[in-house]
């Protein structure tokens, strides 16, 4: 059975990066009919908060990201990472290093004067304190990735690294092999910041008589000027990219085109879709770049193909709290299907509902106010205002509205504009708004009216 994994380490957010590696693992497990499994690499005591692992784990639920089994969590692994040391050091594999400090400095100094990699002088002096450092074989570690392709390290450039500390606690090296071991990781996949670890823990696998895992190491994500992402090119976490209005939906397309291609360019609106045609030969070996119109883009897709009850309640934590009266929220769901077409972001759909959700008075400042100042145009919304008045609710649909309009303008015997200009001012404020029979039916008859009224006092 094919088991792949996610192993973050809590850092407070689930970073964009991370979140593309995990949805590689995701769906090329679920490609294959396999298993995604979840751990948690919580051993760094000070930064492995609840809060930091929460966050990490509200980040996946919210990408609807699901895994398989158990969290893992590392921390609670010590007893197993500490009998594999002790295996390894009985079959000779790895040594016990009592240098610490100024001394082993002095040693390091030692061995990158004499240009070769670190070898502790205790290699063969059978010590039975200090940190257990893996006895690096002769020869060299071929890796077959299938990202990277096949990678050879001359095993001299490689150190004899701890693998348990002299307190007891067991180093990033030794704990990821002994997890991925137990937990049957069978294709290891991720960022490729990790690649000459693999060829460490290719090592120390082979030393502990297991199965090597498959590897694929993904290059990082870049930022749109090619330089690796960092806190500069803005959000770094996936709850920021939430935030500003993008759906878990796109964002998994977008993350999973992210560096992957299948063939032609088309978009993925189900999860499933996806599923069915990653493999890993799709990964690219050259960094992605971040690319905020795409993602845009693969956002407004996934806004307009949305049910609109599902988008309605997606886009009501963006709305201010005051505006969610039942009136407003009324009119906000009858507009969803004029706002879907235009909106990139959850974000912009309520922007784009700010000239109904506006409270009354509106306020209409400098060029905003400049229609109704114009000649005859207070006469006009007079006349309108009247009209409307007569106008029976269960008659007020936009059809009726434009019709009403253009009766006055021809009576009046003006362009359309001349009447246009003015309602619209008076009915929307000035904020981005669609057609004005549109605008009015929205609005609804009792809305409308003291709109207009507001203007004419
Ligand atoms: N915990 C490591 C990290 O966050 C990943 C370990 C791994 O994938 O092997 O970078």
């Amino acid at each position: 059975k094919i088991i792949t994994r996610f192993a973050p380490s809590p850092t407070g957010f689930l970073h964009i990066g991370g979140a593309r590696t995990a949805l590689f693992n995701y769906y090329f497990a679920k490609h294959v009919g396999g298993e995604f499994h979840l751990r948690i690499e919580d051993t760094d005591k000070a930064r492995s908060t609840d809060e930091a692992t929460q966050a990490i784990l509200d980040g996946l639920d919210w990408l609807g990201l699901s895994y398989d089994g158990e969290i893992v969590y590392q921390s609670r692994r010590a007893a197993d990472h500490a009998k594999a040391a002790k295996a390894l050091l009985e079959s000779g594999h790895a040594y016990r290093c009592p240098l610490a400090g100024d001394e082993l400095d002095a040693e390091r100094e030692k061995c990158r004067n004499a240009g070769t990699s670190f070898r502790s002088p205790y290699r063969d002096k059978n010590s039975d304190v200090g940190a257990i450092r893996f006895r690096v074989p002769d020869g060299e570690t071929r890796l077959k990735d299938h990202v990277q392709g096949d990678i050879t390290w001359d095993n001299n450039e490689l150190d004899d690294l701890v693998l348990m500390r002299a307190d007891g606690t067991p180093t990033y090296m030794l704990a990821v092999i002994v997890d991925d071991h137990d937990m049957g990781v069978t294709h290891v996949i991720r960022g490729d910041d990790h690649l000459i670890n693999a060829a460490r823990q290719q090592q120390i696998y082979k030393a502990l008589g297991w199965d090597v895992p498959e590897w694929a190491h993904v290059p990082l994500i870049h930022g749109p000027d090619g330089k690796k992402l960092s806190k500069r090119h803005g959000a770094l976490g996936v709850e920021a990219y939430r935030d500003m209005g993008y759906l878990p939906s796109s964002l998994r397309n977008y993350l999973v085109k992210l560096g992957w291609a299948h063939g032609d360019d088309e978009l993925f609106f189900d999860d499933a879709d996806i599923a069915k045609v990653f493999t890993l030969d799709g990964i690219n070996a050259s960094p992605a770049r971040l690319d905020f119109d795409k993602m845009d883009y693969i956002n407004s897709q996934h806004i307009a193909q949305m049910e609109e009850s599902d988008l309605f309640t997606e886009a009501l934590p963006f709305m201010n709290e005051v505006d969610k009266t039942e009136e407003k929220l009324k009119r906000f769901r009858a507009a969803i299907p004029t706002l879907k077409p235009r909106a990139k972001t959850l974000k912009e759909l309520i922007v784009q509902a700010d000239y109904l959700l506006a409270e009354r008075p509106l306020t209409l400042e400098g060029k905003t106010a400049k229609p109704l100042e114009r000649e005859g145009a207070l006469q006009l919304l007079a006349a309108l205002t009247l009209r409307l008045k007569g106008v029976e609710d269960s008659a007020w649909a936009a059809d009726k509205l434009q019709q009403l309009l253009t009766d006055i303008a021809t009576e009046n015997d003006i362009g359309f504009g001349r009447i246009g200009q003015p309602v619209r001012a008076a009915l929307t404020g000035g904020k981005p708004s669609p057609d004005l029979s549109v605008v009015m039916a929205l609005l609804g008859k009792e809305e409308c009216v003291g709109r207009l009224s507001d203007c004419l006092t």
